[in-house]
């Protein structure tokens, strides 16, 4: 797999689909989420959750995240331009420094505003050797990109974390979404993040809506926008 992965960049073997992130006031379209995909000759398509922890291991997770930012904000430059892009930085991509050179390159090649580009990132950039990443997000913010922190409520979800970086955005994981409706406990933690959310004027995104209970549930709670199966497959 690693060995293919090498030539799959070259071989235009990788691909973005597109995910909607819709407003609950106005049901209109915010961004997209960009979601890589690998179309292996033999494999067939591969998700990413496949091959992404092997590019992070190689140490390919750079070269694969620098296509995805170029590809991503070159398709989001010929949007009109109130749809944003959303797309997912791996921690290990942010560890390294080099993440803030790619955004750069990526904007200027592509001529998009920075404030219609957001990187989404996990808590696991907190677990260790946070530094250099914070660092890193912090020069990217300053160009007016959006940051938002992925997967929230998984994990360690220390509310520390929302203290350490000025996130723009939180994501409510697709567990808790799922639960929704069917436990009173998730029900009580998804209200009480988005109440803290708002509370430090950070705009809220649920993952994985897929039915019109969970937008009821969401929209009575507040939650600003919702991504899932519900509006749309990624396209
Ligand atoms: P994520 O960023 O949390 O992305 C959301 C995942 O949930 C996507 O899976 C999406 O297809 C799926 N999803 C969306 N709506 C629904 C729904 O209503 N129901 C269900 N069951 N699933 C839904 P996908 O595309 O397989 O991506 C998985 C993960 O791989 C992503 O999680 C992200 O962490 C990572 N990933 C995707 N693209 C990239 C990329 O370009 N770079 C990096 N580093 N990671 C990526
Ligand atoms: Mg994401
Ligand atoms: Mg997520």
């Amino acid at each position: 797999i690693e060995q293919a992965l090498r030539h799959a960049i070259a071989r235009s073997e990788l691909a973005l689909h597109y995910q909607a992130q819709v407003g609950l006031a106005d049901w209109r379209i915010v961004r997209f989420e960009a979601l890589l995909r690998w179309r292996h000759p033999q494999l067939g398509t591969i998700a990413p959750s496949e091959f992404v922890p092997i590019a992070e291991e190689s140490g390919l997770i750079d070269r694969l995240g620098e296509w995805v930012l170029r590809e991503a904000c070159a398709e989001a430059a010929r949007w009109p331009d109130s749809v944003h892009i959303a797309v997912n930085v791996s921690p290990k991509q942010a560890m390294s420094g080099s993440i803030a050179n790619s955004v750069e390159t990526a904007l200027a090649e592509s001529g998009l505003p920075p404030e219609r580009l957001e990187l989404e990132i996990t808590e696991t950039v907190f677990v260790s050797e946070g530094a250099t990443a914070i660092a890193a997000l912090r020069r990217i913010k300053a160009l007016g990109v959006r940051i938002a922190l992925d997967d929230f409520g998984t994990g360690y979800s220390s509310l520390a974390y929302v203290r350490r970086f000025p996130f723009d955005t939180l994501k409510i994981d697709r567990a808790f979404v799922r639960e929704l409706c069917t436990r009173e406990d998730t029900r009580a933690i998804v209200n009480t993040i988005v109440a803290l959310a708002r509370a430090l004027a950070i705009e809220t995104v649920a993952e994985g809506v897929e039915d019109q209970s969970q937008v009821h549930a969401l929209r009575e709670q507040g939650c600003d926008m919702i991504q899932g199966y519900f509006t749309a497959r990624p396209l």
